[in-house]
């Protein structure tokens, strides 16, 4: 092993940050994750303290290498992978953040993006970036922190602050401010960036009142971003690889050809799927993303969210009390013949892709005297499948193709009947790699390409390794039967606010 190059992947989530160090084979030889606090300064605002998350980063890079160096791994490169939309601006002279980082979720900015909706902005902006007008995305956010900390829009125009997300601002305090610089899919998450172009866009920079002289840099997702300073590990090492997570997940599945789908399930649902060299405009309200850029060449992707997938599992445990562990909805679901007639529409904030309903509130249907906890947990996991189907019918409706197969990943698919349902009731054959950290092994591919240790995407879909398939064994007039009982719940679900 002592001779093989390995890559040191850092992966910058919402609740922790982590390090992975993986061999060329993307195996995992060494893993370090530390937790950081989230700040809730009041309801619908989440912030993130810049220092929190360049101290856990530093900290788990380090125990990670450490641990590599032990089994004799040798680091040539590093990767970075981020919680995408979260925003930051810090003084160029000091590197110091001017206010606490404002989180993806944060809703604080949900009047300016109503007002600039209500002017008629949205269209243009969707056409432009791809995105919606929402409190999600960084431009309202950096515009908030720009109005209300004193002093910070003179600074601004005076070319003394920086804008990034947080690949940028890890990159620049781990270069020591030497480079200051983003790749094109964080940047595709700004509403400053036109992705058709791949330019900043002035117009958008004005309409929210951002000075260009806070941007960073945008480079391909395969690029030299600078290196370490020794300080932090000893010695240098080059930043060869950039992606926001969900960008860096489809990578890390290999979904290089158009047509090709992961779907991440964690706490909530991520589906991207890749649809090549074309920038595909939805009539379902999906995004229109950059998938990555390589050699300059810009793949795009379709991306759509539900907002609850796993947090139902989660509320079963927590909130009712009802199973003790997540991976117990796996026999309990498994125990029943069928779901009885029960559905269970976790819309607890709202519902996600195709809906884009924020009003819709959780209902549990079909009750009766012998309903128990099985019927719950299992209507809990179909739910999920439901959502699934759900978000790629809008998939093919925008793309024109219908997705063969779903690679899979996140906590949930360690759920084997959850997949197998997900398989029947979508009618798709579902995924599950052998390496399920396709985050952090995206950002280690990104790095790795760029390092020379892969030639080509080509190389890279070779290494991709089925853990199992699950196939698709519904007959039609059951799988239909179960769709029907579910659209008939979301319907019900949305008169009820109507
Ligand atoms: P996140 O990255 O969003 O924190 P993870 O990918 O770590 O999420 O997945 C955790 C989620 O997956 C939790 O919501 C948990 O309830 C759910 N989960 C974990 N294991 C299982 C399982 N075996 N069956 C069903 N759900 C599971």
């Amino acid at each position: 092993m002592a001779s093989q190059p390995h890559i040191l992947a850092i992966d910058q989530g919402t609740t922790s940050s982590r390090a992975i160090v993986f061999n060329k084979d993307g195996d995992i030889v060494a893993l370090a994750q530390q937790e950081f606090p989230q700040i809730y300064p009041a309801s619908g605002w989440v912030e993130h303290d810049p220092e929190a998350i360049w101290s856990s980063t530093l900290a788990v890079c380090r125990a990670a290498l450490d641990q590599a160096s032990r089994k004799g791994a040798e680091v040539v490169a590093v990767g970075i992978t981020n919680q995408r939309e979260t925003a930051l601006l810090w003084e160029r002279a000091s590197g110091r953040a001017i206010h606490n980082a404002i989180v993806w979720q944060d809703r604080r900015t949900a009047e300016m993006c109503a007002d600039l909706t209500a002017r008629g902005h949205e269209p243009g902006i969707i056409r432009k970036t791809g995105l919606l007008l929402d409190p999600y995305f960084s431009a309202t956010k950096v515009a908030w922190m720009l109005r209300h900390v004193p002093g910070a829009a003179e600074r601004a125009q005076r070319g003394e602050l920086a804008f990034g997300t947080v690949d940028s601002f890890l990159i620049w305090r781990l270069t020591k401010g030497k480079v200051h610089a983003t790749d094109a899919t964080n940047a595709s998450r700004t509403l400053l960036y036109n992705i058709h172009a791949q330019s900043w866009d002035d117009s958008l920079l004005a309409l929210f009142d951002i000075p260009a002289s806070v941007l960073p840099e945008v480079r391909d997702s395969a690029a030299a971003y600078g290196t370490t300073d020794p300080e932090w590990f000893g010695r240098p090492l080059p930043i060869l690889g950039v992606a926001g997570d969900q960008q860096a997940a489809l990578v890390g599945q290999a979904c290089f050809r158009p047509g090709m789908v992961k779907s991440t399930y964690g706490t909530g649902c991520f589906a991207l799927i890749n649809t090549g060299e074309t920038a595909v405009t939805s009539r379902n309200r999906l995004l229109t993303t950059v998938a990555y850029r390589c050699d300059s060449r810009t793949v795009y992707a379709l991306e759509g969210s539900i907002f609850v997938a796993g947090a139902a599992i989660q509320w079963l445990r927590d909130q009712l009390g009802i199973i003790r562990t997540a991976a117990e909805s796996e026999g309990l679901a498994a125990s029943l013949a069928s779901n009885n007639g029960v559905y269970f529409v976790p819309a607890f904030t709202g519902l996600g892709t195709p809906y884009w309903d924020p009003n819709a509130r959780g209902a549990i249907f079909g009750l009766t005297r012998a309903t128990g906890i099985a019927d719950l947990v299992r209507a809990a996991l179909e739910s999920v499948c439901y959502q699934t189907h759900d978000l790629l019918a809008a998939m093919a409706g925008d793309s024109a193709t219908n997705p063969s197969t779903l690679r899979v990943d996140g906590g949930m698919s360690a759920n084997d009947w959850l997949l197998q349902f997900l398989a029947d009731v979508t009618g798709t054959k579902v995924d599950r790699p052998r390496i399920t950290e396709t985050t952090a092994l995206g950002a280690a591919y990104l790095a790795g390409l760029q390092a020379g240790l892969y030639d080509s995407f080509a190389e890279l879909e070779q290494h991709w390794r089925a853990d199992r398939r699950f196939q698709p064994r519904l007959q039609k007039a059951e799988r239909d039967q179960l769709l029907h009982g579910w659209a008939k719940a979301v319907a019900r679900v949305r008169e009820n606010h109507a």
